[in-house]
């Protein structure tokens, strides 16, 4: 009785955001990103690494490891709730940092300044591997296209939450459009998020022109995930049965933007790292 007690009083208190990619989006950007890491970057996130405690499930700590630590964080820190979402309005196409993005609350500041204290390397290393965690599920986060808009409701009259307070059905399943996107989608295109990097590896990348893909800012990343957010993800029929029509349209925006994520943090974290003449 406690416990369903606590976890309904856990339940009210979490912000009413969703918590981003689910465990299993985390863990594939993060392999795709650990698999594209130079040998210098690999291993000092190694050293960083190492300072984590190993557990049943990760007996060595990984990327992926630590991908979804930060959604575990935010259940006992919900004043970093605002660092996993950027809510630039669903009718306006650019990101304006004044109004979206107000005292630094929201994940594209929240990228760049985890990368600064990364790549200080007079910060403690506690800092620091806390940064790498950060940015590891940060980078994910802002490539999920509900995470980068926000939709002034009718029917609820109020803003949808990134589509948390938009009732769908998944395949028969009742549902909120966040979560479909959260989960959903990957869940329904491969149930094992190992399974799905080796199906990006192998069916998404080679031959692919990945020229400028890798590059650009945490905002010019939100703009592109509010722009798929706008012409993939609300494009649902007016019943809100989502099915097979939708998930054709959909999942390929998925896989795209779980592989983008993979190869821009792999690139960000390397450059965090690149030696400087303070930090070799
Ligand atoms: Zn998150």
């Amino acid at each position: 009785m406690k416990t369903i007690g606590l976890a309904c009083l856990i339940a009210l208190t979490l912000p009413a955001q969703a918590l981003a990619w689910g465990e299993e989006g985390h863990s594939i950007v993060a392999e795709i990103a650990q698999r594209r890491l130079d040998a210098a970057s690999l291993a000092k996130i190694q050293v960083l690494l190492a300072a984590e405690t190993p557990s049943v499930d990760h007996p060595a700590a990984s990327l992926s490891s630590i991908a979804s630590w930060a959604d575990d964080y935010r259940a006992s820190h919900p004043d970093t709730a605002a660092w996993h979402f950027v809510n630039i309005p669903d009718d306006r196409s650019t990101y304006d940092p004044d109004a979206d993005c107000r005292n630094g609350a929201c994940v594209v500041d929240a990228i760049a300044r985890f990368r600064t204290v990364l790549a200080d390397c007079s910060k403690p290393a506690a800092d620091r591997l806390e940064a790498l965690k950060f940015l590891v599920h940060f980078v994910g986060d802002v490539h999920q296209p509900l995470h980068a808009t926000d939709r002034w409701d009718a029917y609820t009259g109020k803003d949808d939450q990134g589509g948390n307070l938009i009732p769908v059905m998944f395949f028969g399943q009742s549902t909120n459009l966040h979560a479909v996107w959260d989960t959903g989608l990957i869940m329904r295109t491969v149930y094992d998020w190992g399974a799905y990097v080796v199906r990006l590896e192998t069916t998404w990348f080679p031959g692919r022109d990945l020229t400028g893909l890798s590059g650009g800012s945490p905002a010019d990343w939100a703009a592109d995930s509010h722009r798929l957010a706008h012409e993939v993800a609300y494009d649902i029929p007016d019943d809100g049965a989502i099915g097979a029509r939708y998930f054709t349209k959909a999942q390929p925006v998925v896989d795209r933007q779980l592989a983008l994520a993979g190869i821009r943090l792999a690139r960000l974290l390397q450059e965090a790292l690149a030696p400087t003449p303070s930090c070799q």
